[in-house]
């Protein structure tokens, strides 16, 4: 199955639902990185938020970059997606490992440690807007919940699983974000509370065959709930040559002329995709 977004309302538009299933998009992840089932989970679930995260933005251009930083083991996470759901991701330390919680689930708030979270949204403005609250948990989904409340005003629940199978696989992953919209009353706030409370974790959903939509209509099926529409999401780089001459380029003539002189040449790797550029003595030369 291809991973998906569901965008969808609910209670006269005062309930904005979006969910997703993107488990091909943290497999590819893993693979990619060589995660650890531990650094797996992290950076699904910060990629999950990010791709329902992106359908929230106007522009086709623009994109969302969430950053997490912690003085725990995995380092840091950092994700961006653009307005079309092409997501990419790394994590500082990708085999970090942790026992499992009291819960017996990852530890992803153990690997996170205390920290920030910065959600940067860049729609081809001079300045780009930046949103940065502490992190609460550590766990993802909590830290996403309070940097919408806190740093954008909304009330929001949001929850992202990423459930890995015995050979440390990627079983399913996916994930939603319910918001409120002004106009919401107490009891709409109250309903949504108590489903969520009262519903199995996404990753249990997922694990049913559960898709987007019927994670929404058990949400939101008593609240009038319509689907808008439905996208794809993948794990996407979009680096190239050009861009990595660009950020050469950007460092100036005088470090560059220190590269050529003492390497004669460089080598670059996307941290996303870990493609290598190879920059020989006169390609460098000719950049400046
Ligand atoms: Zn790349």
């Amino acid at each position: 199955m291809e991973d998906y977004i569901v965008r969808a309302t609910a209670g006269n538009g005062t309930i904005r639902a979006i969910a997703a299933v993107t488990t091909n998009m943290v497999k590819e992840s893993q693979n990619t990185h060589g995660l650890s089932p531990l650094a797996t989970a992290a950076l699904g679930r910060t990629m999950t938020a990010a791709a329902i995260m992106s359908t929230m933005l106007k522009g086709e251009g623009d994109t969302i970059t969430v950053q997490i930083k912690g003085d725990g083991p995995i380092g840091g996470i950092v994700v961006v997606s653009d307005s079309q759901a092409n997501v990419k991701g790394y994590v500082h330390h990708p085999l970090v490992y942790l026992p499992l919680n009291s819960q017996g689930k990852f530890d992803v708030a153990g690997a996170v440690g205390k920290g920030y979270l910065n959600v940067i949204k860049d729609m081809g403005l001079k300045e780009p807007y930046i949103g940065y609250v502490d992190l609460v948990s550590g766990e993802i989904a909590e830290d996403i919940t309070y940097y919408y409340a806190f740093s954008e005003q909304i009330p929001t629940v949001t929850s992202l699983g990423v459930l890995t199978n015995a050979s440390e696989i990627v079983a399913s992953a996916g994930g939603f974000i319910l918001q409120l919209m002004p106009g919401a009353d107490e009891e709409t706030i109250a309903f949504i509370e108590n489903k969520v409370n009262s519903i199995p974790s996404v990753t249990g959903l997922l694990s049913e065959g559960k898709l987007p939509e019927d994670i929404l209509n058990i949400l939101l099926s008593e609240k009038d709930l319509k689907i808008i529409d439905k996208k794809p999401c993948r794990y996407m780089c979009n680096c190239s040559r050009d861009r990595m001459e660009r950020s050469i380029i950007s460092l100036g003539k005088k470090e560059i002329l220190d590269i050529v002189n003492t390497d004669h040449g460089a080598e670059l790797q996307c941290h996303f995709c870990n493609k290598k550029y190879r920059f020989s003595e006169e390609d460098l030369l000719s950049l400046i």
